[in-house]
């Protein structure tokens, strides 16, 4: 019969990286310019990863900061993480490096299945670049986590965020059948 496979993904960040809009272009295929920003949402949408259909939970947080404390149902019963910040903004990717670390303490692994997302690379043209590739791919890598760019405005990367994160929990739970 068939293995119903749930898959819960909490996606992470500071206020106004692109958290909404990323999402949303991944589940409705447009572009939002505003969103309401203080609320959380869970999307349901059936994701086919390498020939497999995964039910999956995405939850699209209402954003943190340095001094947020992690909220346990942004921890308890997460398969994989969705770490965004903005190619436009240091204080973002500062601020996802925090909120890794908070994942980190509160479940006490060593690692945890993540992608690290710099969103708004269209802008990359303009001088608004403030994270260069190099910083963000270096950062993930040192902690095995998978690392992507994306435009949630020119829809480039986006169903990929989310091929990466099933990549990262299979990786990290090869054998599983239920999780
Ligand atoms: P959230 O608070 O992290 O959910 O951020 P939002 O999704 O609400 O986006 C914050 C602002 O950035 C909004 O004005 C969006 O239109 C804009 N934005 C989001 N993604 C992109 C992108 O890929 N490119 C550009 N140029 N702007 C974006």
């Amino acid at each position: 019969g068939d293995i119903l496979k749930n898959r819960k993904i909490a996606v992470l960040g500071s206020r106004s990286v692109g958290k909404s809009s990323l999402v949303i272009q991944f589940i409705e295929n447009h572009f939002i310019e505003s969103y309401y920003p203080t609320i959380e949402s869970t999307f349901s949408k059936s994701i086919n990863y390498k020939g497999v259909e995964y039910n999956c939970d995405i939850i699209d947080t209402a954003g943190q900061d340095e001094f947020s404390i992690l909220n346990q149902k942004h921890a308890i019963g997460i398969h994989g993480y969705v770490l965004v910040y903005s190619v436009t903004s240091h204080k973002s990717f500062e601020i996802m490096r925090i909120i890794y670390d908070k994942i980190i303490e509160f479940t006490g692994q060593n690692a945890i299945p993540c992608v690290m997302v710099g969103a708004k690379m269209d802008l990359q043209q303009s001088k608004s670049r403030q994270v260069a590739s190099q910083e963000g791919e270096e950062f993930a890598k040192s902690h095995h986590a998978a690392w992507i760019e994306t435009s949630a405005k020119t829809n480039k990367n986006v169903a990929e965020v989310f091929q990466l994160v099933l990549g990262e929990i299979e990786k990290s739970t090869p054998n599983s059948k239920v999780a």
